[in-house]
């Protein structure tokens, strides 16, 4: 590890490492339930298999990816970001997030992709650099549109193979290459229920690292056709009534944000 790195942290920088599970769970210390500050890095050290800070430039948190060893340790838990909001705060989450996604650009890209040299952190961006060949990589930002379509005071739900059970959202896919975001959500909303929409009206944007997508999330009317599920992403498409929804997405997600931006509309009540 660099110790300059852990000298140079402000007083209140955090230290947030993560675990190598597709979730990238985040490590608190078990007996004070908090995040590590930076200063703490050291504690880490010899349990890191990488780490960094997570900017250049602000206020010095930092960013280490944990080897297996560390989660034997019985004084540290790894607990969802999911979780987070909930345990620290909103800010705590969006910065752990920022430290995630800067660990996987490190972690993910410690050669180039196209000469196979040894990449560096670049010397001006976020971003990674080949001194061999000039490759530059950012980090990953996978843009995805999420769509809360109306009917006649319904909202089309859908259920997601991969979701728990009873839990249905509005629907939502990633923006292919060429497509404006309301291209995307015209496409997405039809390939998963073969509902054609309208009116596509933008209503606001969230960052979801899980692990890099970034949601731009629309309001639109329904023009034609019966919700059917693809049966491959989505098991179940259907319109709900205000009065009987059924398990809905956290509130920190965009997807409740619009449905809840919906009930207000219609039933003037969240
Ligand atoms: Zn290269």
């Amino acid at each position: 590890m660099n110790s300059e790195i852990s000298e140079s942290a402000g007083a209140d920088a955090m230290f947030f490492i993560f675990d190598t599970t597709p979730e990238g769970r985040v490590l608190v210390t078990a007996s004070r339930a908090t995040i590590p500050s930076a200063a703490e890095a050291e504690e880490f050290r010899d349990y890191l298999t990488a780490c960094g800070p997570v900017s250049k430039c602000d206020g010095g948190d930092m960013w280490g990816a944990a080897g297996p060893i560390l989660a034997q340790r019985e004084d540290c838990v790894f607990v969802s970001r999911r979780e987070l909001p909930g345990m620290f705060g909103h800010n705590l989450f969006k910065r752990s997030c920022t430290a995630y996604q800067m660990m996987n650009l490190t972690v993910k890209n410690k050669f180039c992709g196209a000469c196979g040299a040894p990449m560096r952190d670049h010397a001006a961006d976020r971003a990674r650099f080949c001194p061999e060949c000039g490759n530059t990589v950012y980090p990953v930002l996978a843009a995805a549109v999420i769509v809360a379509v109306e009917k006649d005071g319904m909202l089309l739900l859908g259920r997601n193979v991969n979701f728990p059970p009873d839990r249905y959202s509005v629907l939502a896919g990633f923006v292919e290459p060429g497509e404006t975001l309301e291209e995307a959500a015209r496409r997405e909303v039809y390939e998963e229920s073969r509902v054609v929409i309208k009116n596509v009206r933008y209503f606001g944007n969230q960052p979801w690292p899980f692990p890099n997508s970034m949601m731009f999330g629309f309001n639109a009317d329904w023009e034609s056709g019966e919700p059917t599920p693809d049966e491959h992403e989505i098991t179940d498409v259907r319109w709900f009534e205000p009065t009987s929804l059924p398990n809905l997405p956290p509130p920190i997600s965009i997807s409740r944000k619009l449905i809840n931006g919906w009930l207000e509309r219609v039933a003037g009540h969240i």
